[in-house]
């Protein structure tokens, strides 16, 4: 299966979509029409921009090619993060004191702003607290403890948790963690239903959201036009929101992220006493693996597992079976139990794992590359590329919130488009072989 196969029909078959909640009718594009901004890609990114632009009074075009939240948005782990996928002793180490503290604003927004438009547009997507990050290996355990001191020492966060080797078997039912750290301002939710929820929000603001409708041209100039089969947009600025899907449609860009394919199981439902006995408190969970595990239970109590990926243009043929095995690895009790949904999805990563954010000419920007953090970074991106484009039509320069996330230099992926797949492959294919190593 390539992982373009659904485009133009509908979500790929998953629990979400088998879950899914008040997707909005929505009308493929069939005229010519004008817009103030015109937004590719209906997922997070791009619903979030259209909310926080169309409040402050812009006429919101969107266009998705295949369905709100047909990409990564609707397929996800559904892990709402606090931090912007680097933790913030990294990010001190990687950009200066203070431009990382700088960002921690942003990441404590990105959390604040994806609960409270779940509360003001009162989407039903399961929300539930806390994540818990766990040590695969014995070192981790030191890491995690350093940074759980580090925020409560330089940034007064006191949501962390540390949680011992004795603990942590009796809130998750393996034996292979050495301890974790629990996040209690995370959370976890159903990923398509804030997604198709956003997309309510949206339009109850006078965003117009088009679905079935895959952009194959912008033009250059002011105002751009925004070519699809069956209709054009002319629009003042455009916003880029493809992030794993972005393809060839930006070739100024698409060299600093590199699409990558990740893959999730559920398992059938396992009744009250089991999936509480499996993880107690109703955390998620993401293990320190460079290949992570992560996983969930749902709110009919199934184990939604995280676990593999690969990096070509086609999924798993039997994506259960791939994903079983790292399952098993934690739970080998789960062995007999059926797995009702398998699925995958495609997201952007970048060589340095942060998000990339910019503008290509004057009207024309972007975001994308959240690395495998997006439900609330690329909430906080929506919304920090509508404050651009709203200070840019205002004449009123680069925001400073933007600035902060456009301004970490991303570097593109060595060997082009083209070529950079066989050196990425060895590069991760090396780190999920460390993985295994004690
Ligand atoms: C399996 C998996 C697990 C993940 N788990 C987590 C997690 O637990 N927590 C977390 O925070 N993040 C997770 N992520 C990452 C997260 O899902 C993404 O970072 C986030 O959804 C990106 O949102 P987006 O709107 O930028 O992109 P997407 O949701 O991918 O949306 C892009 C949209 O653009 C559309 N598009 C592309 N090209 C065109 C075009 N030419 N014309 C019109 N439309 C176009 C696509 O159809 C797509 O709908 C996971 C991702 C995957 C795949």
């Amino acid at each position: 299966m390539t992982r373009d196969a659904f485009a133009g029909t509908d979500h790929p078959p998953s629990y979400y979509a088998a879950t899914a909640k008040g997707a909005p009718l929505l009308n493929a594009l069939e005229a010519d029409i004008t817009c103030d901004v015109c937004i590719v890609g209906a997922g997070y990114t791009g619903l979030s921009a259209a909310i926080h632009l169309a409040e402050r009074g812009y006429d919101v075009v969107v266009l998705e090619a295949a369905k709100v939240g047909w990409g990564a948005s609707g397929r996800n782990g559904g892990q709402l993060g606090t931090t912007l996928r680097k933790s913030q002793p990294e990010l001190e180490e990687m950009l200066g004191r203070d431009h990382g503290r700088a960002l921690w604003d942003l990441a404590q927004d990105s959390i604040t702003t994806a609960k409270s438009l779940i509360k003001r547009f009162e989407i039903d997507c399961d929300l539930t607290p806390g994540i818990m990050h766990t040590a695969w290996k014995k070192g981790d355990m030191s890491w995690l403890r350093e940074e759980a001191d580090h925020m409560a020492k330089h940034y007064g966060y006191d949501k962390l948790r540390v949680i011992e080797k004795d603990e942590i078997g009796d809130m998750v039912a393996t034996d292979r963690y050495w301890g974790g750290v629990l996040d209690e301002e995370a959370a976890h939710l159903h990923p398509l239903n804030y997604a198709l929820g956003l997309a309510r929000g949206a339009l109850s603001l006078g965003a117009r959201i088009f679905e079935h409708t895959r952009v194959n041209d912008i033009s250059d100039g002011t105002p751009a036009t925004v070519a699809t089969d069956s209709g054009t947009v002319t629009a003042k600025q455009v916003i880029l929101a493809c992030n794993g899907y972005l393809g060839g449609l930006e070739r100024k860009v698409n060299g600093y992220i590199m699409p990558i394919n990740n893959f999730i199981i559920a398992t059938e439902p396992l009744g009250d006493d089991g999936a509480k006995a499996l993880i107690r408190d109703n955390v998620a969970i993401a293990d320190s693996k460079f290949v992570i595990d992560y996983y969930r239970l749902s709110a009919d109590g199934r184990l939604l597992f995280g676990g593999g990926e690969n990096y070509s243009s086609t999924f798993p043929k039997d994506i259960a079976a791939f994903v079983k095995k790292p399952m098993l690895r934690a739970f080998p009790q789960l062995k007999d139990k059926r797995i009702d949904y398998a699925w995958g999805g495609t997201l952007a990563i970048t060589l340095k794992r942060m998000p990339h954010f910019g503008r290509v000419g004057p009207n024309r920007f972007f975001g994308h590359g959240y690395s495998g953090q997006g439900i609330n970074v690329a909430t906080l991106g929506g919304k920090l590329l509508a404050e651009a484009v709203a200070a840019e039509a205002e004449g009123k320069g680069s925001p400073e919130r933007f600035d902060l996330m456009a301004n970490i230099k991303a570097t593109k992926f060595p060997g082009g488009t083209l070529l950079r797949y066989p050196g990425l492959v060895a590069g991760m294919l090396f780190y999920a072989m460390k993985d295994r190593l004690p």
